[in-house]
């Protein structure tokens, strides 16, 4: 520990956002970095606590006190050998991670965490900055091959760590491009796609293949990658949407949040959508249903795309603003997030239900909600009772982004035969291991839609799991 009492000192301290004027006029990142001096004196605030709750709390058991310390010394090089041990791409959860760490940490009593997450998104670029991170190929190859499908966080991280133990990667990608919702779900503002391309640059020359453009399932048959490889690992994430099946559904004008998203993505990456294909908020009253960090994402997109105004609604009712003695310290609090994109205008209901969609010549002009209040039933859970309160909020943009189901199933999933949990993931009837000899599974597609830091550490045991399979195999 190199300072014992700067956490009684100095006081937590955030880079913040760019200003709201200026971010809104593109899609640039958001957030800014503090300068060298400040950020070592983030670091210096760690308490290195006997008992490290944000240890405990980060689904990767990132080694944060220990980092924290090396940072606060300087030691950049070994702060990101740490790092780097437990998560292989801290540049994307330095960056768009919720930071479970930083809510268990134990200077979050007072309310002044250390900037974890921050510093995590400091040493990464760091390291590449001073060139720490090259590629570094296996020295032997096993010669045995794994095929990867899905290349979102959890197939790139089964990749990587398979690829290190020398085992022949290929990653297959229904997409144009590869990152999974890094690349076209999360917003450039939150995330550079530069960002992406760097690590990629560095997985490619270590020896991982790539093949964009390719539905397993659609383009080339399930059984073709069993006959072809030795193993295989399903990453297809969660991708069903969630739906709202009532009256004006089929209006023009109401599009799942993804859609809306992937479409902005693609056109900051250049590429030239139809205008009658594209879906704009420009000039519209926009209503995006559903509370959570997607919504809050549709938010962000409409206000840089010039809607004439945002609202965001909610079934749930409005979490406390600090406090909630439901999740107490050092669990994960259900309190209110105002997240940057809500900061730049937008207003936000909440325990309002869906009702209809109310529409003229085909398009959506509104949306018929009522208020819903949350009572407890005599055992004590709760449940929605719609009270008498309805009103229509006009809207001729409706984003729906409350949710996703389960991975999609028809194709690849059924054509493999594997078998689906209670909830329609793939079922890992062993840690990472489908009902399906020789297929494993990662990420979104078996946890149901997550986080992305729960995506890598599911990539990396599955690599743990398939390299297991392949030694038995052998032996
Ligand atoms: C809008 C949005 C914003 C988010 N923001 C955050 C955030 O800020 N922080 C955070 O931690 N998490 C965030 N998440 C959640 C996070 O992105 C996911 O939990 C994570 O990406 C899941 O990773 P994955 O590898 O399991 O799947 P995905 O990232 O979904 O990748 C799956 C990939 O598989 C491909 N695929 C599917 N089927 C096939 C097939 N048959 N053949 C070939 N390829 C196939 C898909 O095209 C896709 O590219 C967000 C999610 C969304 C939707």
């Amino acid at each position: 520990m190199g300072n014992a009492k700067a956490f009684l000192t100095i006081n937590r301290k955030e880079a913040g956002y760019r200003l709201v004027v200026d971010r809104i006029a593109d899609f640039s990142e958001v957030e800014q970095t503090l300068n060298t001096e400040d950020r070592i004196l983030q670091a210096s605030r760690c308490m290195e606590c006997g008992v490290p709750f944000c240890h405990w709390a980060c689904p990767l058991g990132n080694i944060i006190p220990e980092w924290q310390d090396l940072l606060y010394k300087a030691k950049w090089f070994e702060a990101y050998s740490i790092l780097s041990s437990t998560n292989n791409f801290p540049e994307f959860t330095g960056r768009i991670c919720p930071a479970l760490c930083e809510k268990s940490c134990v200077l979050n009593l007072e309310g002044q965490p250390l900037t974890v997450r921050e510093n995590e998104a400091a040493i990464a670029e760091h390291a590449f900055q001073e060139s720490y991170i090259k590629p570094q190929p296996p020295l032997i190859w096993t010669g045995e091959k794994v095929a990867i499908v899905g290349s979102g966080p959890s197939g790139l991280a089964a990749a990587d760590m398979l690829n290190k133990k020398g085992y022949m990667v290929t990653i297959y990608e229904k997409d144009e491009s590869i990152g999974g919702l890094l690349r076209l779900g999360i917003p450039d503002f939150k995330l550079n796609k530069g960002v992406i391309d760097r690590r990629l640059n560095l997985l490619e020359k270590e020896g991982i293949r790539f093949e964009v453009g390719i539905e397993v399932g659609k383009d080339i048959p399930a059984g073709k990658l069993l006959s072809q490889f030795d193993a295989v690992c399903l990453a297809t994430g969660s991708a069903v949407p969630r739906d709202l099946s009532v009256e004006g559904r089929k209006l023009k004008g109401i599009h799942f949040a993804l859609d809306f998203l992937k479409q902005q993505n693609r056109m900051v990456a250049g590429q030239v959508i139809d205008s009658d294909r594209q879906i704009s908020a420009k000039n519209k009253r926009v209503l995006v249903i559903g509370g959570g960090d997607t919504g809050s994402d549709c938010v962000g997109t409409s206000i840089r795309q010039k809607a004439r105004k945002v609202t965001q609604i909610e079934i749930l009712p409005q979490p406390p603003e600090k406090y909630n003695p439901d999740t107490p310290w050092p669990y994960y609090p259900n309190i209110l997030k105002t997240s940057s994109s809500h900061m730049e205008g937008c207003e936000r209901r909440w325990s309002l239900a869906t009702k209809r969609f109310i529409g003229e010549n085909g398009n959506v002009n509104g949306v018929e909600v009522v208020e819903v209040e949350w009572l407890k039933d005599e055992n004590g859970r709760f449940f929605m009772n719609e009270t008498t309160k309805t009103e229509i909020i006009s809207a001729e943009l409706v984003l729906l982004s409350i949710g996703f189901m389960h991975p999609e199933q028809e194709g690849l999933l059924n054509e493999l035969g594997v078998r689906y949990d209670v909830r329609g993931n793939v079922e890992a009837i062993r840690p990472n291991e489908s009902s399906v000899a020789g297929v494993f599974v990662a990420g979104d597609a078996t946890l149901g839609a997550g986080l992305v830091v729960r995506a890598i550490d599911s990539g990396r045991k599955a690599a743990e799991a398939i390299a297991k399979y392949l030694e038995i195999k052998n032996n």
